[in-house]
């Protein structure tokens, strides 16, 4: 039983006391969400343009999604990956439907989603050299986020998130982002594949060019290596396709997905191509918890209000309104906003310099937003944002603006 001393109003001070201290969390206690909204334990509402990190696809507590999770929690919970369930098949069928012929691996989250795709490159690498441990090497990006396992953390070449955990997983090189060249001169004999976020998130909404993706599948075809997409971020709708890499025309050989396919409900899943799907065989991966019933269930819901809501046709059309607005701004006030990136709805705005206190300043006055890399504000609205939502948030940024200029 809960302890009846524990309110609302000591959460700080159990955080200070009991949690631990690795993250730099705002001083804001959030009891209750609907829609893109989120209010805190004084009753304050919030725009939640942070979607929890691009997670709550569906904004927070959309009926659907609730009736799905309280029906399959009464049935049927969890039951390993020793036996079958429909919703696994069901949902993987339907993100086949989306990425093409293939098949679908569940697990818990991001990094864990990075992690398969990172070894699958090692499998490519064996049965295209023949020999375990010698062609195992991967082409990443400058700037890049793989997540915070050794693998994934090995392929994010930041100080700040390798520091003190050396040392790391060996084989990984990074080249400048759309530039072609620079990824070709890191392919060798041992490369294995290239791994790339298509829109890059937590390194400042760095998109990848159209003519970079098909340069990058032409390099991966002239050297059997697999191409390799996280979509964690940017995936699941949030630019107005399902995967961002559509609007590219090309085809990866396996993507990571995880945030925004549970809408709020952690799960993650890899997608690979027809020929890479039998790379794993049994005993060669796997996870206790990967594609509960519980968690498919949210993810089918997701997908079931992705498509009947007609959400990717309503974020590409309300989407450019939106940046055009913010784009504006950037011509009101240049000396703070030096310009809007992304596409969808995500979006970084370019900040000069620390974009810490503007993230406080908005919070102040109503909206949610993520800083990212070095000088970006995040703005990561859900899918089912409304135009008045949108145009709000465009509000209190120029408030926020117009009081620092
Ligand atoms: C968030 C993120 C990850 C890590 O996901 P977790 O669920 O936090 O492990 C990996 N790659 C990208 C591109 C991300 O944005």
């Amino acid at each position: 039983m809960s302890d009846p001393t524990i309110t609302r109003t000591n959460t700080a001070d159990l955080y200070d006391a009991h949690v631990v201290k690795n993250y730099a969390r705002a001083a804001l206690t959030l009891t209750r969400g609907l829609g893109a909204q989120v209010w805190d334990d004084a009753g304050n509402a919030y725009l939640d343009f942070t979607s929890g990190i691009a997670v709550s696809a569906l904004g927070h507590c959309h009926p659907h999604w609730v009736a799905a999770i309280q029906r399959q929690a009464a049935e049927l919970v969890h039951t390993s990956n020793l036996f079958r369930h429909p919703n696994q098949g069901e949902l993987a069928r339907r993100l086949v439907q989306y990425a093409g012929p293939g098949r679908v691996f569940f697990c818990n989250s991001g990094g864990e989603a990075d992690e398969a795709l990172i070894k699958l490159a090692r499998l490519h690498g064996v049965s295209k050299s023949g020999e375990d441990g010698k062609c195992y090497k991967i082409v990443c990006a400058k700037m890049a986020f793989h997540g915070r396992m050794f693998g994934g953390m090995s392929a994010t070449p930041q100080e700040k998130i390798q520091k003190g955990f050396r040392p790391l997983v060996p084989g990984f090189s990074f080249g400048e982002l759309n530039n072609l060249q620079s990824f070709a001169d890191l392919v060798d004999a041992d490369t294995a594949a290239i791994l790339v976020e298509t829109i890059q998130g937590e390194g400042g909404v760095n998109p990848c060019t159209q003519e970079f993706l098909i340069g990058l599948r032409k390099l991966c075809d002239q050297h059997n290596l697999l191409l390799l997409l996280d979509e964690v971020q940017c995936g699941i709708g949030r630019t107005g396709t399902f995967y961002a890499f559509e609007s590219a025309g090309v085809r990866p050989d396996a993507i990571a997905m995880a945030k925004g396919l549970g809408g709020g409900f952690p799960i993650g899943a890899v997608w690979t191509s027809e020929n890479c799907a039998n790379l794993f065989q049994p005993g060669s991966h796997g996870t206790t918890f990967g594609g509960t019933p519980l968690a498919c269930a949210a993810g089918l819901a997701v997908l079931d209000v992705i498509e009947k809501e007609q959400l990717l046709a309503k974020v590409r059309a309300q989407s450019l309104v939106w940046i055009a607005a913010l784009e504006k701004l950037a011509l009101s006030f240049p000396k703070h906003l030096l310009g809007v990136r992304g596409r969808g709805y995500l979006v970084g705005l370019q900040m000069n310099g620390d974009p810490t206190p503007y993230v406080t300043a908005l919070r102040e006055n109503g909206l949610l937003v993520v800083a990212a890399g070095n000088n970006v504000i995040r703005v990561l609205p859900p899918l089912v944002a409304t135009p008045e939502e949108l145009a709000k948030s465009v509000a209190i940024i120029r408030t926020v603006l117009a009081a620092k200029a």
